[in-house]
């Protein structure tokens, strides 16, 4: 129905003998969304984008597409399409032949898959590899031969299983531009599944962190990365100081705690725990400024640079925090000036 979202995972459970590889999965996708699944190995990524294809059935729960209760429909009923990471192209049929391959399971007929292959190799700028195989083609070239492939049909969704796994970083890169900007182009819904947080922050609209299958949480790639909800997230995505403390209470929208006898004030998590309860901060690399005179406000202490490390487009800085019995800290700052953003060089 017109307000139904385009996926709808509806209290999915899935058991491996005594392994739950997902744990009460409710999770709506829209149309046009590029959402990317995100977690270490073995927090059932694959499982999800498994039952999503109808590789898989669920233990408990239901897959509605658009509404409708596909979870027993098999994945060529299904509207939904596949990227492996391996691509899986066949490696006798030439480029055209790969991308028509599903046109003709489609039942279309000849003149119709033509027209098809013409638009999606122009579409993805191949039309100059449609006679080669698969063999003479670089990784990149595979990867989109992949992609037209399973666009070709025309699918509702798109699950993409690391389908960059097997490029070096610098390619890499460039594809995930590509992949990017050809979501957009096409407005197709995209299910991406990584466990490379800087791979899903720069492509998704919408991250979806998993931890022991279960949502640990859902949002966009700033939400995530400015305000994670759990240590989990801060510390699986980007790189963080966490310091541990104990909670003094709220201010407004802050929250106040103490650090080694050090005031801090951040952004409250939802539900904040109660007064005199041990809590963590999470302080991103690059937000730390340097200045030369202590300043007397709220989360200022006092350190010693120990370290420096130059990474090229930035240096890494390790300290040694002296108002808090030593404790350690890092931080990003610019690798030629030796300054944080509008501070004293260190
Ligand atoms: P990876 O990044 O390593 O691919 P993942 O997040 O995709 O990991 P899943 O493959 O979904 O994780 O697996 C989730 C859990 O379910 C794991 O503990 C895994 O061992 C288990 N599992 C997955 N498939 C099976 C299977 N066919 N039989 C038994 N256990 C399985």
């Amino acid at each position: 129905m017109a307000n139904d979202p385009l996926v709808r995972l509806d209290g999915i459970t899935k058991r491996f003998g005594d392994t739950v590889a997902l744990d009460n999965l409710t999770l709506d996708i829209a149309q046009g969304e590029f959402v990317t699944f995100l977690g270490p190995s073995g927090c059932g990524k694959s499982t999800t984008l498994r039952i999503l294809g109808g590789f898989e059935q669920p233990s408990e729960g239901r897959v509605l597409l658009r509404g409708e209760d596909v979870t027993r429909r098999p994945p060529e009923k299904r509207n939904v399409n596949m990227v492996f990471q391996d691509y899986a192209l066949f490696p006798h049929m030439t480029v055209r032949q790969n991308i028509g391959f599903g046109l003709e399971l489609k039942g279309m007929g000849k003149s119709e898959i033509r027209a098809r292959q013409d638009e999606i190799m122009a579409f993805l700028e191949l039309e100059a590899f449609g006679d080669r195989y698969p063999a003479q083609l670089s990784g990149g070239q595979r990867q989109r031969v992949a992609l037209s492939r399973a666009l070709a049909p025309d699918p509702a969704l798109l699950l993409l299983d690391e389908p960059l796994g097997a490029l070096d970083a610098k390619l890499r890169a460039q594809v995930q531009q590509e992949l990017k900007s050809i979501q957009r182009r096409t407005n197709k819904t995209f299910f991406f599944v990584t466990h490379d947080q800087e791979e899903a922050l720069t492509m998704s609209d919408r991250i979806v962190v998993m931890s022991n299958g279960r949502v640990e949480q859902d949002g966009t790639p700033e939400e995530l990365y400015f305000h994670p909800a759990s240590r989990f997230v801060a510390e699986f995505i980007g790189e963080t100081n966490l310091l541990n403390g104990e909670l003094r209470g709220t201010d407004g929208d802050a929250v106040v705690m103490d650090w080694f006898g050090q005031t801090l004030r951040g952004h409250a998590p939802a539900g904040v725990p109660p007064k005199g309860a041990p809590i963590t901060a999470s302080v991103r690399l690059e937000k730390l400024d340097f200045h030369k005179e202590r300043p007397a406000t709220a989360n200022a202490v006092q350190g010693r640079v120990v370290g420096k490390t130059f990474l090229g487009s930035r240096m890494a800085v390790d300290l040694t925090v002296e108002d808090a019995q030593g404790a350690h800290l890092k931080a990003y700052v610019d690798a030629e000036t030796g300054q944080s953003v509008g501070d004293a060089p260190v």
